[in-house]
């Protein structure tokens, strides 16, 4: 069994992303309630407590607020840095293990982890990236922009899970207010589609063989925009799949190394 990455729902509604392998299972971010959690992974035919750990991207409920109920309900292990742990409330010896960016964690003998700084919103937000027998798996969201610092991670990476938040025209010619347009589309807020296709272009080789958009706006994007501006950019040299993850996931999964992903039977 190679390392599966399924994306268990993405959007501001919520977010959280299973990674497993033979030996480990986790999950990046726990934006659902306890509830949500059980069904959705009870569609993959797993239960809470089969989790290894949780790994926490950033403080934003999104992607938090659903993780101290699985720690106190199932006793599943929370991991994030001492910033989102400080966000949250958490006492960072008794209710989570710490990590630091660009430490490597050991999860298992099949799976580590590297947390990648990004910037986002105020915290010490991290992204990361999965080492599975030498090939590796990228899971990034809310980015705000990119830096070298990320292109250099990215690239190689067989698989790239990475946001694909909002259309620049329809952001600024949307209903939103000014304040909030300006935060989403600064530095600390998402990636627009031209954003993630302008990166995608700098870490997409030969060698990637599936790419998920992930976190799409509702108000500010459309799943047929973003694929179409992600595509002209990389179309000449990608030769591996691409998939749009909603809000109402997990809807198929990835095998590092596999193109084409498989559907999630309902
Ligand atoms: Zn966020
Ligand atoms: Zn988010």
């Amino acid at each position: 069994m190679t390392l599966s990455i399924t994306h268990l729902g993405s959007g501001s509604g919520g977010n959280a992303t299973l990674l497993a392998t033979a030996e480990s299972r986790i999950l990046i971010d726990c934006g659902f309630s306890g509830r949500q959690l059980e069904r959705r992974l009870n569609l993959l035919e797993m239960k809470p407590p089969d989790l290894d750990a949780i790994l926490i991207s950033h403080h934003h409920s999104d992607h938090s607020k659903g993780a101290l109920i699985a720690n106190r309900r199932w006793g599943i292990p929370l991991m994030m840095n001492f910033e989102t742990c400080a966000k949250l409330g958490l006492d960072p010896v008794n209710q989570c293990k710490l990590f630091e960016a660009l430490d490597l964690i050991e999860m298992g003998p099949d799976l580590s982890i590297l947390p990648v700084p990004v910037n986002h919103d105020g915290a010490d937000n991290v992204g990361f990236i999965a080492s599975h027998l030498g090939e590796r798996a990228a899971v990034v969201t809310d980015l705000g922009s990119w830096s070298d610092e990320l292109a250099r991670h990215l690239k190689g990476c067989v698989h790239i899970s990475i946001e694909a938040n909002y259309d620049s025209n329809r952001l600024w010619n949307g209903p939103y207010p000014e304040r909030l347009k300006q935060r989403i589309a600064g530095r600390g807020g998402h990636l627009s589609n031209r954003q993630t296709a302008e990166l995608l272009s700098h870490v997409v080789t030969n060698h990637t063989r599936s790419v998920v958009l992930c976190h799409l706006s509702a108000q500010n994007n459309a799943p047929h925009i973003a694929e179409s501006e992600v595509l002209h950019e990389i179309d000449d040299f990608f030769e591996g799949d691409i998939s749009i993850s909603t809000q109402e996931g997990p809807e198929f999964s990835h095998y590092l190394g596999q193109a084409e992903p498989e559907r999630v039977p309902i």
